[in-house]
């Protein structure tokens, strides 16, 4: 049974949602105990909203058990973006995503681990007093960060169930990735951020993951609202689709540099695999190049990100906003203090990082510089969609690795494994992965990227290599 045919049933009155909320609940916190996906298990909350759906049968998602990253506001439930430095924080109004999802029926169930504040690519960087979620295919494993424990509890859950994830440059179809579900990164602009823990505004996205094509779509649809809340959210009037096509129709583009050095070789081979796939279906497929996103995207987007980070985390100093220490010194000594204590040495690392790119002094040469190429890999890819639908390559350059190979890589190292997404991360394309196989027990990802406001041709050909 998927989410779809639950709410069904829950509509037709011939599944008590509250019963199988009650079982939702009990399994998650077993699972929870030995994977570590959950920050939060929301159980009185989730039994308030499952008697409301009982008494009131309605909605697209009636009673579907939905998790919720950390960092997306939920109402009454603590929201800390997996960090410290927001321990005990409950919001006092869902996230505009949270309340559309709500208003179909949908019974949230916990917020997600990740990494603190969304700082990393495999969910390693969890704040202070944080686990690790761990892979589902493996404990030993990382489930991709930062989205992890959504990712996790999405391949782990053996009942109909979707989350609601948050990329700032690939942290949904990393994870989704490396535990083997669909996730969907979409447009900027596309769904309101109101109500997200900011990471980095320009980039932050919301978006589904599940276990497949179709429940991400029926989450996407619901979420994907203009909201006035949001000024980046972009009115439907303005959202210019291109026209639906059948698959003999259809161009695609291969990313030339991802068969080369860098991509290990069972990765390589299940890419090209889905390409044969996708020729046998009558899909024309072409080698593209894009050598700004190759050669820049990666230094561009830490740069834009880290800025900022560093910007939104100022306002953790212990006064307004973030856990409040005992006051001592003056206020320098008391905001050091508190932001040495609760803030993780990832989230320390981007403040120094941001901080530094925006100095006077260095701000032409870095962030400016930055916000020019970021320009110029927007019109690369906007050139490439002239002629072709959808871009593919593989999504992570690497299988899930252990913690402890993890631990032996610098940061810069790690960062480099961002490579296949950062870019359309910067040009806030709508990107998916595609679970696309397995190698050594481990789960492969294929990564597709449509132009702006196209979720639907990645939708479309999902399913056609899904089916
Ligand atoms: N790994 C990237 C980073 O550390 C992307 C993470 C994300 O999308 N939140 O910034």
């Amino acid at each position: 049974m998927d989410a779809r045919e639950l709410a069904e049933k829950v509509r037709a009155r011939k599944i008590d949602p509250v019963q199988s909320i009650k079982e939702v609940l009990q399994k998650i916190k077993r699972i929870n105990a030995e994977y570590h996906y959950f920050t939060t298990i929301c159980e009185e909350n989730a039994l308030e909203q499952a008697e409301q759906v009982k008494r009131n049968p309605k909605g697209k998602l009636a009673g579907v058990p939905v998790s919720v990253k950390d960092c997306i506001c939920v109402k009454g439930v603590e929201s800390a973006a997996g960090s410290r430095i927001l321990e005990g924080y409950k919001p006092v109004f869902d996230a505009t995503a949270v309340e559309l999802l709500r208003e179909e029926g949908a019974i949230i169930i916990g917020k997600t681990s990740q990494d603190e504040f969304g700082f990393g690519g495999f969910s390693a960087n969890v704040g202070i007093g944080h686990q690790k979620p761990l892979n589902p295919f493996d404990r030993q494993r990382s489930c991709g960060g930062s989205s992890g424990g959504s990712a996790g509890i999405t391949q782990k859950a053996d009942f109909p169930h979707i989350s609601l994830a948050e990329s700032t440059g690939g942290s949904i179809v990393n994870p989704a990735s490396f535990c083997g579900v669909v996730g969907l990164c979409p447009t900027y602009g596309a769904v309101s951020r109101y109500g997200l823990l900011d990471y980095a505004n320009s980039l932050d996205k919301i978006g589904p993951m599940a276990k497949s094509i179709a429940e991400a779509r029926l989450m996407f649809d619901i979420i994907a609202q203009h909201d006035e809340k949001d000024a980046t959210s972009v009115p439907h009037g303005q959202r210019q689709k291109h026209k639906e096509k059948n698959p003999e129709e259809m161009r695609i583009g291969i990313i030339s540099y991802v068969m080369g050095d860098g991509i290990a070789e069972p990765i390589q081979e299940h890419t090209k695999k889905v390409i044969e796939r996708l020729r046998q279906k009558g899909i024309a497929c072409k080698e593209v190049a894009l050598p700004t996103v190759k050669e820049f995207a990666i230094a561009t987007y830490y740069l834009l990100a880290t800025a900022e980070a560093s910007t939104n985390l100022a306002k953790y100093c212990g006064m307004r906003y973030g856990k409040a220490e005992q006051l001592k010194g003056n206020f320098n000594d008391y905001f050091s203090d508190v932001r040495s204590r609760n803030f993780g040495k990832e989230a320390k690392r981007r403040v120094i990082l941001g901080t530094f790119a925006r100095m006077a002094g260095y701000r032409d040469a870095y962030y400016l510089k930055a916000a020019k190429v970021r320009t110029k890999i927007i019109e690369e890819y906007r050139e490439l969609f002239k002629s072709y639908d959808t871009l593919l390559s593989p999504t992570v350059p690497i299988l899930p690795p252990t913690f402890e190979e993890i631990g032996n890589l610098t940061p810069l190292a790690q960062y480099m494994l961002d490579a296949l997404t950062v870019g359309p991360n910067l040009a806030g394309l709508p990107h998916m992965n595609l679970p696309s196989g397995n190698a050594q027990g481990l789960p492969v990802g294929t990564l597709l990227t449509a132009d702006h406001f196209n979720e639907h041709i990645l939708f479309r050909l999902g399913e056609i290599l899904e089916g």
